[in-house]
């Protein structure tokens, strides 16, 4: 094929040409660094990191279904370290491939993708939220809308440290909905560990009118297995 007729040839492309040639970035494998076709895991990475076994599919103790890609260990714990206090975003790329396939499969169960949020205060102070970075490939694999806004989150005290009970006790109004009437909710995070923010994000959510809620994160913690 030869050069895109559509391009032309004025000063203006040429100077383009050279500035993409000096200052392109190619993608990179989040595990290894390596330059790839895409920002994606390289496929020994890829083997690496979801090297078997994976969790099944689990439940809250609210009974909302939770899939996960992974325990939250080896190297899916050092990028999900990595995403979340790091604030090294390109590690989210290492989940989006395996997450959007898990989101395909469960299409029929959903209409609309929320990101677990943050409350205000801690976004500000990580300046992004992981699950919103998360869940942005799953709205163009699917088809469905990605809906940040559609649940927002009162600030509480860090829930690591917490049994269940507290957990569960700490999150008590901590979320808020508008009326949903009849929606299914795909609700995307990156760690599940007693299901307590799960099960508090779908109660509000089935509350406000939700007709079916499913989780998807990226990993379980260990101590569940
Ligand atoms: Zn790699």
């Amino acid at each position: 094929m030869g050069r895109d007729a559509t391009k032309g040839s004025t000063w203006a492309s040429r100077f383009g040409d050279w500035f993409d040639a000096c200052w392109w970035f190619p993608p990179t494998c989040p595990g290894c660094g390596a330059v790839a076709a895409a920002d994606r895991l390289c496929p020994p990475c890829d083997l690496r990191v979801f090297a078997p076994p994976a969790p099944s599919v689990g439940e809250t103790p609210c009974g909302t279904r939770v899939d996960a890609l992974a325990w939250f260990d080896g190297d899916v714990r050092s990028l999900l370290l990595r995403l979340k206090f790091g604030r090294d975003t390109h590690a989210a790329c290492a989940f989006g491939p395996r997450l959007a396939v898990r989101a395909a499969d469960l299409r029929s169960r959903f209409d609309a993708i929320v990101p677990m949020p943050l409350s205000l205060p801690r976004r500000c102070v990580r300046g992004f939220n992981q699950a919103e970075l998360l869940a942005q490939p799953l709205g163009e694999a699917t088809g469905a809308p990605v809906v940040p806004g559609l649940l927002a989150r009162r600030h509480r005290a860090a829930q690591s440290g917490l049994d269940r009970a507290a957990r569960l006790e700490n999150l008590s109004g901590a979320f808020r909905a508008p009326r949903l009437d009849g929606l299914r909710v795909l609700l995307v995070d990156d760690v599940v560990t007693t299901g307590a923010t799960i099960s508090a994000a779908a109660a509000t959510l089935r509350r406000s009118g939700a007709n079916d809620v499913t989780a998807l994160v990226v990993a379980r913690t260990p101590d569940q297995k």
